[in-house]
C-alpha cells in the first residue's frame, strides 16, 4: 500500500473529533488517507472496544477512507516501550504514508501525548535499515500535529473545513456509545444535541484565526516555505 496521508491516534473517534474534516477534505481532494487507532478504547467509561470497533467502521465509511486498523495496544496504558514503537514502525513500512498527522505531543491525556511521542519515534525507525523490522525501510517526508486537543496553543497553520464540516459531526455521531442521551451531562460525555455546539465552537473559533467559518489547528516542528509572498493566505488588516 502507499497511502498519501496516515492519521495516527490513540482512540477510535481521536482523528474525527481531532482533525477529521482535514481527512475528509484530503479525501475529496483524491489522496489515499488512512487511520492507525493504536488502542481499542476499552478503558473508557463507555462502550465496550468491540462496539468501539463497529463505531469506528461505521465512521470509516462516512470519511470515505481507503484504509483503517486497529493495533491493539493497551488503552489508558500507552507507554514509551520499545515494543509498541516497533509495531507502529511496521505499519508505516506497510502503509507508506507521505505524510502523517499525529497527536500534539503534550497535553491533559497521557495517551494523546504519548500517541504523539511514539508514533514520532516510529517514524524515525521505520526508515533505519537496521532496525529488526519487517518491510522495506521507509520514512514519511511530513509529520504534523494536531492540536484540537490543546486549544490553548496557538497553531503553525489551521485548515478550512467549512465544507466538511457536516461530514465531520456525522462521523463523530457514530460513535453513539460516547454521548449521552440525557441532556443535563455534563463534561466528558456530552449529549447528542451538544455535540454539534461543542464541536462547532472550537472548529470556529479556529476558523476565525484564518477567515474561514470552520477550523482545525496544526503544529509543525519545522517551519514553512513560501514560494509566493503576494498570494499569501490569511487577511493581516
Ligand atoms: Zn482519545
Amino acid at each position: 500500500m502507499q497511502l498519501d496521508l496516515l492519521s495516527i491516534a490513540a482512540h477510535p473517534d481521536d482523528t474525527e473529533l481531532t482533525c477529521g474534516g482535514t481527512v475528509i477534505k484530503m479525501v475529496q481532494a483524491g489522496y489515499k488517507v488512512g487511520l492507525l487507532d493504536l488502542t481499542g478504547g476499552e478503558s473508557g467509561t463507555r462502550g465496550s472496544a468491540a462496539l468501539r470497533s463497529k463505531e469506528s467502521a461505521r465512521a470509516a465509511r462516512v470519511m470515505g477512507i481507503s484504509h483503517r486498523e486497529n493495533l491493539g495496544l493497551p488503552d489508558a496504558a500507552l507507554e514509551h516501550l520499545r515494543e509498541y514503537k516497533l509495531k507502529i514502525a511496521v505499519k508505516i513500512r506497510e502503509l507508506r504514508p507521505r505524510a502523517v498527522i499525529l497527536p500534539y505531543w503534550e497535553g491533559r491525556h497521557p495517551d494523546h501525548y504519548t500517541a504523539g511521542q511514539i508514533g514520532y519515534e516510529a517514524c524515525f525507525l521505520a526508515g533505519l535499515s537496521k532496525a529488526p523490522l519487517a518491510g522495506t525501510p521507509f520514512r514519511p517526508y511530513k509529520i504534523i500535529y494536531s492540536t484540537l486537543y490543546v486549544p490553548s496553543l496557538r497553531p503553525t497553520f489551521v485548515v478550512d473545513i467549512t465544507r466538511q464540516f457536516e461530514k465531520k459531526l456525522k462521523a463523530i455521531l457514530c460513535y453513539s456509545s460516547q454521548f449521552s442521551s440525557r441532556k443535563d451531562t455534563q463534561n466528558l460525555f456530552p449529549s447528542r444535541s451538544d455535540v454539534r455546539e461543542r464541536i462547532g465552537a472550537l472548529a470556529r473559533h479556529f476558523g476565525l484565526m484564518i477567515g474561514a467559518r470552520y477550523g482545525e489547528p496544526f503544529v509543525t516542528r519545522e517551519v514553512a516555505a513560501v514560494e509566493d509572498v503576494v498570494t499569501m493566505p490569511v487577511k493581516s488588516i
